[in-house]
């Protein structure tokens, strides 16, 4: 009864279908929406596998509209993505997380913040400087504050990734490749860049207890990551039996509905008290 509960629990998370827009409209009303402050970001733990140390926390975008209910956060960065919007979105989405974080950073343990980058703002000259004084301003230490970037960023233009990493990594902000094996993976930029953990694709790990194949990938992940001294991080963990096998094939971080679902931020402290316990 608890797992059905769990799941019920899962998809309103998970949000309903909502109707397609015309993206104009929908443009209009992501707009009116920044400025009403009316988006929220949910907060996903990253646990230690083996002890459930919380080693962080991904903050996620929700938007609830007005009239069609929760609109998934995809679509809202796809369209995003694609307008003049992107930056005002970025930063109100660094301003809103980092200053909740900032508030809450002394009582979580040490645990980190991670905060999801669509690949366009590297193209923004002004963007590390912003990321900066953001977290300066906030008074949290750079090193709990990790971007995470999907592979795409660093493939379309890898110098100018380059560049971009070079300058958050002198700032102390660690880099995360987010969705890592889903694109189209190139292990050279694991040289080129430097780059402080590796997120496996969650499509590795859903059938992950059936999949010889993919239980192989992610063996060798592990022993690449390990040697190259970067931590990995699977995405996805929905069972104990995926959370068994994933400590057993030496990935000790992890994050998924199996651990806890993404939670207001309100709820955040409660939690931790409760998994503490
Ligand atoms: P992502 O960065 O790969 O985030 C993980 C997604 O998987 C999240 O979906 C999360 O709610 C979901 N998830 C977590 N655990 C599980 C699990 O055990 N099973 C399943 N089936 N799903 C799980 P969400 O919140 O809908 O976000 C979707 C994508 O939208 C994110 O994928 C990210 O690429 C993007 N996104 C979300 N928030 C932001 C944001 O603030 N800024 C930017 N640029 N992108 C965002
Ligand atoms: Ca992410
Ligand atoms: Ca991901
Ligand atoms: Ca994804």
């Amino acid at each position: 009864a608890k797992r059905g509960l769990d799941k019920l629990v899962a998809s309103r998370d998970n949000l309903p279908a909502a109707p397609t827009f015309d993206p104009k409209d929908m443009l209009e009303e992501i707009d009116q929406a920044i400025s009403h402050d009316a988006l929220e970001w949910h907060w996903q733990p990253k646990v230690d596998l083996r002890d459930g140390r919380v080693l962080g926390f991904e903050a996620l975008v929700r938007w609830r509209h007005p009239r069609s209910g929760n609109i998934p956060a995809d679509q809202l960065i796809r369209t995003v993505e694609q307008s003049p919007l992107l930056e005002t979105f970025t930063n109100q989405c660094l301003d809103t997380v980092l200053s909740q974080f900032a508030r809450i950073q002394h009582k979580v343990d040490g645990a980190a913040i991670a905060i999801n980058v669509s690949a366009r703002m590297l193209e923004r000259p002004t963007f590390v400087d912003s990321v900066v004084e953001l977290i300066e301003c906030h008074r949290i230490a750079p090193e709990r504050v990790t971007l995470e970037l999907t592979e795409t960023a660093l493939i379309t233009n890898p110098s100018q990734a380059k560049r971009v990493i070079e300058r958050l990594h002198e700032h102390k902000i660690p880099l995360s490749i987010d969705d890592f094996g889903a694109g189209f993976t190139s292990f050279g930029y694991l040289r080129e860049f430097a780059i402080s953990e590796i997120k496996i694709d969650r499509s590795f790990i859903s059938r992950f207890t059936e999949s010889r194949f993919d239980q192989s990938l992610v063996n060798s992940l592990v022993v690449l990551c390990e040697s190259l001294g970067i931590p990995l991080v699977a995405e996805g963990v929905e069972t104990p039996e995926t959370q068994e096998l994933l400590v057993s094939l030496g990935c000790n971080a992890g994050q998924g509905y199996g651990i806890c679902k993404p939670m207001p931020y309100d709820d955040v402290l409660d939690w931790m008290d409760t998994w503490r316990n």
